[in-house]
Order: structure tokens, then sequence, then C-alpha cells
């Protein structure tokens, strides 16, 4: 397997495992008593993965719970380390993954699923990581938009809006699909006249009425009757 990294170079990073490892138990500590949970007490491995920074493995299937580093991001002496900011924003990162599996969510974040959904982003702004899945070196410097972040899209003004006009749309196709004339109804058109309405016939989302006018049998769409000012005569 090349791996791109040789074997004392490998030696050299686990020797910083000790300390890595103080460092984010200690982090872990801090964020533990703030939400009464226990992360420093879980498992943190170390490896040498060159696309996975870090994660959480959940308790279950089997498994054992867990978290993992890999020492080319997090080693103080690998050329490839990341900032001191962009670390604790990983260890921060993993941290939301662990509370999310170990606190009630909240009903109003639980809006959007997935691994990094939601639920995951309302734990990020509580341990302070910032509410994305991808890793951008200077991320742990920026400032997060959590409330961005958190936003129920169907709490979102212009959601509603679109929801209110889908609804709309919704009860003039149900409005539509009612049938409102009956056989031998007369109606009356400025450019027609009058005609009787010989046939009825159910559409989907609208009726076609066929109406005998005194030079033609038409068909048209009741919706337009309507919106034309078609009067019904008679009962
Ligand atoms: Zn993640």
């Amino acid at each position: 397997m090349n791996d791109g990294i040789g074997e004392s170079r490998k030696r050299q990073l686990r020797k910083e495992i000790p300390a890595l490892q103080a460092e984010i138990q200690a982090l872990y500590r801090s964020l533990d008593r703030k939400f009464n949970l226990h992360a420093a007490d879980v498992p943190i491995t170390f490896g040498f993965d060159e696309t996975r920074l870090g994660a959480y493995t959940p308790p279950g299937g089997g498994r054992e719970e867990g978290f993992y580093f890999s020492l080319l991001f997090v080693g103080f002496l690998s050329e490839d380390s990341l900032h001191r900011d962009d670390k604790l924003d990983l260890y921060r990162h993993e941290y939301a993954h662990y509370m999310q599996f170990h606190i009630e969510i909240p009903q109003e974040y639980q809006f959007q699923s997935g691994l990094h959904g939601s639920a995951w982003k309302y734990c990020c702004s509580l341990v302070g990581a910032a509410p994305s899945e991808y890793y951008r070196f200077g991320k742990g410097m920026e400032r997060h938009d959590y409330e961005k972040a958190l936003r129920n899209p169907w709490k979102n003004p212009h959601a509603a809006l679109l929801d209110i006009a889908h609804r709309k749309r919704e009860a003039e196709d149900s409005r539509n699909r009612m049938i409102r004339y009956r056989k031998g109804d007369t109606v009356v058109h400025p450019k027609f006249g009058t005609g009787t309405v010989e046939e009825l016939e159910q559409m989907t989302g609208s009726v076609r009425l066929t109406i005998r006018f005194s030079d033609a049998v038409r068909k048209i769409d009741q919706k337009w009757l309507l919106r034309s000012n078609y009067k019904k005569r008679g009962s």
C-alpha cells in the first residue's frame, strides 16, 4: 500500500498521540461539563487517513463508540497539519456528532435529516463548531452564521408565501374541478350569444362543457365560462 508517508514519519507522529489525546479530552471535558455529557470518556483512536480528518462512531450495531482523528491533519509536526483553530473546529465538529446522538433534539431543529442536517447544526451552534460538513481551511476562525444554518425553510417568509400560493392554486384547481353546470343549462356569451349545455366532461382539474350556440357547437372549459362572464340561466 502506497500511502505516501514513511514509517519513520508515522512513528514520529504516533509519539504525539498522548499530547493530542490530552488536548482533545480537555476540550471535551469542558464541553461535557457544560452539557452534562461524557464525551471525554469515549475512546479516541488515531490513524493516517488521507481523506478523513475525523469521525465519530455512535455505539450500536456491534460497533463500539469512538472518535477517530487522522494524525496527518491533527499531528503537531505533520506537514498537512491544520491550523490550531481549524483543529479545534474539527474536534468540535465531531463532538457535535456525539452530542446529536446523546441529547434530545428540540422538535424545531428536526426539519432537515442527514448526518449533517439541522439536528447536527443545532449541536454545532451549542458547541461552537462551523455548521458545515466540509472542512475548509480557516473555517475555525470564521464567525458562524447559525441563524442562517438553522433557518427552517417553513419559517422562511418567502417559503410561506410560496406555500400560500401553492394552496391557493390547489383551491382553484379543486374549484375548477367542481362541475358548476348541468345538462340543459342555458348560458350567455357576449360573442356567441345564447347556448345550451349539451355535455359535461370531468377532466383533471377542469370541466369541459359542450355548448350548442345558434351557429355552432363549441367545447369550452368551464373555467373560461366563469371568467368570461358566461351567465348561468335557469336552475
Ligand atoms: Zn461530520
